[in-house]
Parts: structure tokens; sequence; C-alpha cells
């Protein structure tokens, strides 16, 4: 029996880390706030709470990609397929 899967598998970043997939995230702060959605773009690196500081967790709800990086819709993707 590990519990390991508990604090290391929470699915949640903290302020300061890297995001890498861009979505539906959702805040939870401490105490000061109930959590709250924000949509955060890959390669964003996640804010410090101006209230709760590094006690701020995010979880991915919903991946989402941005518009620009979908290879149907970017003017890039559509260079690249007249090729
Ligand atoms: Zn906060």
């Amino acid at each position: 029996m590990r519990n390991l899967f508990l604090s290391e598998n929470s699915g949640r970043l903290h302020a300061g880390e890297m995001v890498s997939q861009s979505g539906i995230y959702r805040a939870h702060h401490r105490a000061h706030r109930m959590p709250h959605n924000v949509y955060v773009n890959a390669g964003t690196r996640l804010p410090v709470c101006q209230r709760c500081g590094h006690d701020v967790e995010f979880g991915l709800l919903m991946a989402g990609p941005a518009l620009q990086t979908d290879y149907d819709f970017s003017e890039l993707g559509d260079t690249a397929k007249s090729a």
C-alpha cells in the first residue's frame, strides 16, 4: 500500500512552474477565494497570487490549444500544406 500518488500525482501545478499544455485551468487559492477557472497558454510560467503567494495551485480542467496553433486554422499550416 503506497500513497505516493496522493502527493505526486495530484496533477496540480504551482506558482513558478511552466505550463506545457494550453487550456482551462482551475485555480485553487488558500482560504481567500473560491476556486475559479482561467485560460493559460502553453509556455506560460504560472504566477504567484497577489494574496496567497505560492500557495495557489492550478489543475488542468480541459485542454484547449490556441486557435493559431491548430493546423486547419493557422496560416503556417496552410503554407505547409500547399507545398
Ligand atoms: Zn490566492
